[in-house]
């Protein structure tokens, strides 16, 4: 059975989702970090099994063919891969279904009154 994908709100090989390639974390610390920066799903740490799927990277993150050097022919004959594969580089940035993923949701300037509101039910606390 195919793994289900991490990101939130992403039915990634959910029963009731789309069938999906899902990829695991990278290895490196400073990488995977960067991986959960993107994702932002709360107090999740991924294990070895965690997965994230192929809809949240573009097609240039992709290594759809596999070349080799033909040494008989002198060329280097190319391939498509059967699976596709990540870049080396490459990190989670597409996310549809975030609710404020959006960058229409930066605080409006033009609502001061509730933040008082909301500056006053702390002091009470
Ligand atoms: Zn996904």
């Amino acid at each position: 059975m195919p793994r289900i994908c991490s990101v939130p709100y992403c039915k990634g090989n959910y029963p009731t989702g789309p069938k999906v390639s899902v990829f695991s974390f990278p290895k490196r610390p400073n990488k995977k970090l960067e991986w959960l920066k993107a994702i932002q799903r709360k107090d999740f740490v991924p294990n070895q099994h965690s997965r994230v799927c192929e809809l949240h990277f573009c097609n240039e993150d992709f290594i759809v063919t596999a070349s080799a050097f033909d040494g008989k022919t002198g060329k280097v004959v190319s391939a498509p891969l059967q699976r596709k594969r990540l870049k080396p580089g490459a990190c989670p940035s597409i996310f549809n279904g975030y609710p404020t993923s959006s960058k229409k949701h930066v605080p409006r300037r033009d609502a001061p009154k509730e933040k008082k509101e909301n500056s006053n039910n702390c002091k009470r606390r």
